[in-house]
């Protein structure tokens, strides 16, 4: 399946960002290239968006249990279209009538690496996303080390999330429920305006 099935176009058609409240396409423009982050979305259903930002657009899944620190978990990721570059650090309410109205938080932010390799080679990003499978370390305020994503079904766009089982990996953990704030505003989700 192309790229092209979650190409920023698709963005822009959804939403009228004047509206929304939302970052448009033409953003700033500054350089995310090495940003990854968590957003808290109560839309009509609760789930967590998986942004990373990659060759000027936020590649992203939204991951209805969130991530998890427990390498035995997997999480389903559902690929979502691209966002722009500034959605990277969004935060507030999205009002009712647009497109996933509700509020959304930054629950973790911070930078990332991609460490997908294949016969020893390191893989492009986008190449591996394609191919169905990616490695990163992150170094976010709540989550740290490695992640695996693997696509499991590509007609659904859907991914599976599991932690590596390194140093970073904790069964005991669960910053969904333990560290529930906003890393942005320090906010709950009740307060998010
Ligand atoms: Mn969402």
């Amino acid at each position: 399946m192309s790229e092209k099935r979650y190409n920023i176009d698709r963005y822009s058609k959804k939403r009228d960002t004047e509206k929304s409240g939302e970052p448009g396409v033409k953003g700033k423009g500054q350089k995310r290239q090495p940003l990854f982050s968590f957003q808290k979305h109560h839309a009509s259903r609760m789930h967590y968006d998986f942004r990373l930002a990659y060759n000027g657009v936020l590649k992203s899944w939204s991951v209805p249990k969130g991530p998890s620190t427990d390498s035995n978990e997997k999480r389903l990721a559902i690929r979502t279209e691209d966002h722009p570059p500034d959605y990277i650090d969004f935060e507030g309410v999205i009002p009712e009538g647009n497109y996933g109205a509700g509020k959304v938080l930054l629950w973790d932010i911070g930078e990332y690496e991609n460490i997908t390799t294949k016969d020893g080679k390191a893989v492009d990003l986008n190449k591996a996303i394609e191919s169905g499978h990616f490695k990163i370390l992150l170094h976010g305020e709540k989550l740290r080390g490695g992640y695996a994503m693997t696509r499991i079904d590509e007609k659904k766009s859907h991914w599976l999330l599991i932690k590596t089982d390194d140093e970073e990996a904790d069964a005991r953990r669960n910053p969904i429920s333990t560290e529930p704030g906003s890393v942005k505003s320090g906010k709950d989700i009740e307060h998010i305006n």
